[in-house]
């Protein structure tokens, strides 16, 4: 196989091409990033400025349907009007008749499923670290009325230099006060990560984001999934049965801070996990503070302070 070949799967290749040509003499498209479930993404060199970018490609074959194009104008507002440490920023936009694509900064470092498969279960600072950063995105996406809804580990980039995760993939987010592309019940998502709400077919809000976040911290810190099944609803069975079994149980090392806002997020009604992403933040780093948790009998209002610790809301 020729490097050409290898840097465009037979599938890309034609895609590449077009790209190219929408682009110009400017840019010169490099190779194949990563694929997701509606586009392809590229690494694209930006001859001018002398720096890589990652040009995410819809498939060409979708976006005939006037709801990809409308999905693909909504996902490039959303970004743009997000600026945030912890999310991937937007460069420009391209669309034609043929091609419609979003021109990101190049994430060196793969994403964290990459890093999951290749690597396992993260040390726990590691994993406390990203679940801070990947609140705190959200927690600024929520205030601005954006839920992510398919927060999982291939939707979160390590950028390889500074070791900091970038959020990216808000493809199926949306403004809270928009219509939803979904009334035909068509259910976006990826199953194991889809909050109940979301996969009933209920109305969901931000919390159905910390869900997700509680899924992805138990499998970032476990290796597991908190509830593994072969189909949508052999996991929603699982889930139903019961919490899923302690992380401390599976990985000693916890904290408990972690296991239990873990343990709080995955909580099944809405209402009992965390009402806000930014309440995750602060008990994280409540609990990294060096803080263990005193026992406050019930009806004593509990004293909090980052060096006594926190017991979680
Ligand atoms: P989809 O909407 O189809 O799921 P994503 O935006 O999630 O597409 O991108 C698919 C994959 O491409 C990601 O999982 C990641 O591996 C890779 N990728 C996406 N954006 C970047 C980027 N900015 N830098 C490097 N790799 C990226
Ligand atoms: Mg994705």
């Amino acid at each position: 196989m020729t490097t050409e070949e290898q840097n465009f799967p037979m599938d890309a290749r034609e895609l590449a091409d077009r790209l190219q040509r929408a682009l110009g003499d400017r840019f010169r498209v490099e190779r194949v990033l990563g694929t997701g479930g509606f586009a392809v993404v590229f690494r694209v060199s930006d001859l001018d400025l002398k720096r890589d970018l990652a040009v995410k490609v819809l498939n060409p074959d979708i976006i005939t349907s006037p709801k990809v194009r409308e999905r693909f104008q909504r996902e490039a507002e959303i970004i743009a009007r997000l600026s945030h440490p912890h999310i991937i920023p937007l460069h420009f936009v391209g669309r034609d008749q043929e091609l419609l694509y979003l021109a990101m900064p190049c994430v060196v470092g793969g994403s964290l499923a990459d890093r999951l498969e290749s690597a396992g279960p993260l040390p726990i600072n590691d994993a406390m670290r990203i679940v801070g950063e990947v609140a705190s995105a959200l927690a600024f996406a929520h205030k601005r009325g954006v839920v992510h809804r398919d927060v999982k580990p291939q939707n979160v980039l390590l950028d390889a230099e500074s070791g900091h995760c970038l959020v990216t993939d808000f493809g199926i987010a949306r403004a809270e006060n928009t219509t939803s592309l979904t009334s035909s019940g068509f259910i976006v998502g990826t199953p194991a990560y889809l909050s109940p709400e979301q996969f009933n077919g209920e109305h969901s809000d931000h919390r159905a984001d910390l869900y997700a976040l509680g899924v992805m911290a138990y499998e970032m810190v476990s290796g597991r999934l908190p509830f593994e099944g072969v189909t949508p609803s052999a996991i929603l069975v699982r889930r139903m049965e019961g919490p899923p079994v302690p992380l401390r149980s599976l990985r000693p090392d916890v904290p408990p801070s972690l296991d239990r806002i873990v343990a709080k997020c995955l909580e099944l009604r809405p209402a009992d996990r965390f009402q806000s992403a930014a309440d995750v933040v602060a008990t994280l780093d409540a609990g990294s503070n060096g803080g263990t948790e005193i026992l406050v009998p019930s009806g004593v209002s509990r004293a909090r302070t980052s060096r006594v610790g926190t017991r979680l809301p």
